[in-house]
């Protein structure tokens, strides 16, 4: 279905290790999709583990959380995104290419920079939302609703007194 979509893009650490953000964020560019937002995330355990909730019984979780954590290239970061227009998952999924890099097409991204470890893990330099639902679910995990320039899903007020971080 054409329509205007959302989707969670991330640049996984070894992505940012190998120094491949410039040339993924041209690739994606090719979509003509627009960035709705975009920062760069220090991966806590909880939300790592809750991003791949999905995963949790199987036998690569633990060193798939300490991947996404950046431990195992020393870039404890990821570059988060949300990338808005019109069939938004499917033509990100296009690009980013098939989950095992040796089966991803050639030239698409996970094709052209993946690898798989020694261990068996999928190192595939991004992540992209798969479906509508996942990807509500993961832009909610990852972005408040004032970090995001479209109005995506429905917001209510909070009252909180909080005490946060301002500059000095
Ligand atoms: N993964 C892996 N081995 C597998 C399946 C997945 O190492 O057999 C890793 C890989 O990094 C992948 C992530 O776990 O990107 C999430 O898996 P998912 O099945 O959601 O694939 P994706 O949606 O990222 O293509
Ligand atoms: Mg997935």
């Amino acid at each position: 279905m054409k329509h205007a979509q959302a989707t969670l893009v991330l640049v996984k650490p070894d992505g940012l290790k190998k120094s491949l953000t410039g040339n993924i964020l041209t690739r994606l560019s090719e979509t003509k999709l627009e960035i709705a937002a975009a920062k760069v995330v220090k991966v806590s355990k909880e939300l790592a583990e809750e991003h791949y909730c999905h995963l949790k019984d199987k036998p690569f979780f633990a060193e798939l959380i300490k991947y996404i954590q950046g431990e195992l290239h020393n870039r404890k970061k990821v570059l988060a995104m949300v990338y808005w227009g019109n069939d938004a998952i499917d033509k990100v999924r296009q690009l980013a290419g098939a989950t095992n890099p040796e089966e991803a097409e050639s030239t698409s991204i996970r094709g052209s920079f993946g690898r798989i470890t020694t261990r068996g893990l999928y190192e595939n330099v991004i992540h992209a939302s798969t479906n509508e639902n996942e990807a509500e679910r993961e832009i909610k995990l990852w972005f408040g609703p004032d970090e995001i320039i479209v109005d995506l899903y429905p917001t209510e007020i909070k009252e909180e007194k909080l005490k946060r971080k301002v500059w000095a």
